[in-house]
């Protein structure tokens, strides 16, 4: 008979579990979470990584100082770190906002030499942006509904663009984890956003013109599996949230997604899955029903509209004052 002290065990191999993967009602040990982690990773990077035949490409791997762009960079190296055909740079966007981007910038950094990997950064006020904690101030003056992330989001797109121009790259690897995943799922729906669903990321088979196709190789692994990669495998990890995050709308989604999966388990893949067969049905049906997108007459950066969203909001903040 088993006490409510029992420590449950792995399925494997008996030993403690770390674990519980309720979607799938596997009990994990530290040594097989981390197992399936690297199996589905791989996995994912082989499937949405092209590297042309007898070519060679340049990954820009988008980072942050934080646990997902940490695993995410820690398992490209491994799969393809070796490969003389494969460039890979880790590139880090300084948004400006003190107390929080030092320190993580910093672990970024530290995690590139461990890894053996050049790292890049660029600031807002280099990309011609205020910084954050300045933009803030000024977003709060305007009366604007919209949160400091929707700024720092479309600014921070930028940056990374900057960066992977910078380094030739062919290809942005993001960190976005499964739950990422099903919270855009969720917010495009939310705005009846078709065309935005079709462009989510990877673009292995929908290159979207005029853009450095993006890949999200952990877009299958859900946050926790992450977090707990991370310290079993001890990455130099910041821990601290932005202090601007709060009222985020992704916040909202989070908690509902959350939800969702705490009462049915599988509901972020369910999402994911969805959005998938969203894009695979347009593929074969209907290619062209994006309009293809233009380049902002200011910046020259991609935009739908008459100027691109970056350059709309840096106008409505005013200038920067260290230019
Ligand atoms: S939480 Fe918002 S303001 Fe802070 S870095 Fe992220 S997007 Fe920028
Ligand atoms: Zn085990
Ligand atoms: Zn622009």
């Amino acid at each position: 008979m088993t006490s409510p002290f029992d420590v449950p065990s792995c399925d494997k191999c008996r030993k403690p579990a770390i674990h519980h993967q309720v979607y799938s009602g596997r009990m994990m040990c530290g040594v097989h979470l981390t197992d399936s982690v690297r199996k589905k990773v791989s996995k994912a990077i082989r499937k949405q990584l092209v590297i042309p035949y007898g070519g060679s490409i340049t990954i820009l791997v988008a980072i942050s100082g934080g646990k997902d762009s940490a695993v995410l960079l820690d398992r490209i190296v491994d799969a393809l770190g070796k490969n003389s055909r494969v460039t890979i740079v880790g590139g880090c966007v300084d948004e400006g906002i003190e107390g929080y981007r030092k320190p993580s910038l910093e672990c970024a950094r530290q995690l590139c030499a461990d890894l053996g990997v050049r790292f890049e950064t660029v600031s807002y006020p280099e990309l011609g942006f205020i910084e954050m904690d300045e933009a803030v101030k000024r977003i709060e003056l305007t009366n604007d509904k919209k949160t400091p992330c929707s700024y720092c989001g479309v600014f921070r797109r930028q940056g990374v663009n900057h960066l992977a121009k910078r380094v030739g790259a062919d290809v942005i690897a993001f960190g976005h984890n499964l739950d990422d995943m099903a919270q855009t799922v969720l917010m495009n729906l939310q705005n009846g956003d078709v065309d935005r669903t079709l462009r989510l990321a990877p673009h292995t088979e929908n290159l979207i013109e005029g853009m450095i196709p993006r890949i999200v190789p952990l877009r299958w692994v859900p946050e926790q599996e992450v977090h707990l990669f991370a310290l079993e495998r001890g990455l130099p990890i910041h821990h601290d949230e932005c202090p601007h995050g709060e009222g985020a709308l992704r916040f909202r989604h989070r908690e509902m997604v959350a939800l969702m999966e705490s009462d049915t388990p599988g509901s972020r893949h369910g999402m994911l899955r969805f959005a998938d067969e969203i894009k695979s049905i347009h593929q074969k049906l209907d290619q062209k029903r994006m309009a293809p997108p233009e380049a902002c007459p200011v910046c020259g950066e991609l935009c739908s509209g008459t100027i691109c969203k970056a350059c709309e909001m840096k106008e409505s903040l005013g200038s920067n004052p260290s230019s």
